[in-house]
């Protein structure tokens, strides 16, 4: 049985030997016979549109005696709760903002998941604070908050609900970019990284558990637990991590058809052993993606993850030859992390790889395998992805990589999920 103590002192003698998941399923499906003496720790990862996911920050607004408390406060715009500690004439706000609270002014547009992005990218971030009839107003960045934490109360979902529309009219939903998730059952909408996701690989929490320690958009974090609507069947986590150190291109805003939303990407370690290894070999072909209306969100069909990302495209390509510069481009208006221009292409620090671009270009200048799922005998396309796989791997390279070069130390949990 491996501990994080032996794992740990494997890396420093320079013997332990770390796969991310996508390396150990490759060697699976190469008919490899892996055992726990064969490898010590695998690294799993996700990355996708999490609401669940806020900030509490800490942050500097006037001159102690000022103002006495906060009655509420604007960050760029984006309403953030005053609290929960009052500091009372310090001159300091304590607030909580949700990644998917939209700004006053541009609802459909911005939000906090882009705000928490540009602080991570160290930008200048505009404070308006109602002291209860007094303004008071203050430019900030990262650097001078004292506390900025990310919390998540539901991320890293072992496997979601794929929907369509069952009705003719196109319906608004988070589900959805620029006018609606169409039908009647025209397109899927996914979510889920499949046999990258931590809790795919450790659902009984055999390896994780309270205390774990977990990257968080790139910088150490730590697992507080399970989350909201967490089941025996269907789990998913809590964490939190400083977002100092946090790599912008692992979070930020996401647009939908019903509103702003947040992107998070989490990679966690998981200490190979007798108990946890059958886990481990779970492939995309065994996870089950329920597929419902969303309507009523009760599932009626199911794919699997092969589906998702079996055979697929984990990148969107854009054809610059194909473009012919439509005065009205919907792929810039309606591009759910604003990555592309036309002037520029796309970003690939913005890209989020959902496909919706797809089908905005009427010109089809964008190239991907989105894959398509069978449903009750049709085959329906998908057409927007709401989790990265390929920044998922990513991340899980790159927490890897900080294990073996001892950036990062493996910690047995402190209590368990269940
Ligand atoms: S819609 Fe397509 S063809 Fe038209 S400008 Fe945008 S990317 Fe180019
Ligand atoms: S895949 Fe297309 S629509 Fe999606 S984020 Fe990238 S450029 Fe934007």
């Amino acid at each position: 049985m491996n501990t994080a103590k032996e794992v740990n002192d494997r890396i420093k003698e320079g013997k332990a030997v770390v796969y991310t998941a996508e390396e150990f399923k490759r060697m699976l499906r190469a008919g490899e016979d892996i055992t726990p003496r064969d490898v010590d720790v695998v690294t799993t990862g996700t990355c996708g549109v999490m609401s669940g996911t806020a900030a509490v920050l800490s942050i500097p607004v006037a001159g102690r005696g000022a103002f006495a408390r906060a009655k509420s406060v604007l960050l760029n715009g984006v309403p953030a709760s005053p609290g929960p500690c009052p500091n009372e004439n310090l001159g300091i706000v304590e607030a909580v903002l949700y990644g998917s609270t939209p700004s006053i002014s541009g609802p459909m547009e911005y939000g906090g998941g882009h705000l928490f992005r540009e602080l991570v990218e160290g930008r200048e971030i505009d404070v308006e604070v109602d002291s209860g009839g007094k303004i008071f107003e203050n430019t900030v960045t990262l650097e001078d908050l004292e506390f900025a934490r990310i919390i998540t109360t539901r991320t890293s979902v072992k496997n979601y609900t794929g929907f369509l529309n069952k009705g003719s009219d196109a319906v608004r939903t988070i589900f959805s970019v620029a006018n609606g998730l169409k039908g009647p059952c025209k397109e899927l909408s996914v979510s889920g990284c499949g046999e990258l996701n931590p809790l795919e690989n450790d659902p009984l929490g055999e390896s994780i558990g309270v205390g774990t320690g977990i990257l968080v958009n790139g910088a150490p974090g730590y697992v507080i637990g399970t989350g909201t609507r967490s089941s025996p069947e269907k789990p998913n986590l809590s964490v939190f991590a400083d977002m100092r150190g946090m790599n912008p291109e692992y979070m930020g805003g996401f647009r939908t058809s019903d509103g702003v939303d947040c992107i998070t990407s989490i990679a966690v370690p998981i200490i190979v052993t007798e108990d946890t290894l059958p886990n481990l070999k779970i492939l995309d072909e065994d996870v089950k993606l329920p597929i419902a209306d969303i309507h009523d969100r009760i599932p009626f069909a199911e794919g699997s993850y092969a589906d998702l990302w079996q055979g697929t495209d984990m990148e969107v390509y854009f054809d610059p030859a194909r473009c012919i510069g439509c005065d009205d481009c919907e792929v810039e208006s309606y591009c759910p992390t604003n990555a592309f221009l036309r002037s520029g292409g796309i970003d690939r620090a913005r890209c989020f790889n959902c496909g919706a671009c797809l089908n905005l270009c009427p010109e089809r200048a964008f190239k991907g395998n989105l894959g398509r799922i069978d449903v009750e005998g049709n085959e329906v396309p998908i057409t927007l992805r709401q989790s990265n796989r390929a920044r998922a791997d990513e991340l899980s390279h790159e927490l890897k990589e900080m294990i073996l070069d001892g950036r990062f130390t493996l910690t047995d949990p402190v209590g368990s999920l269940r």
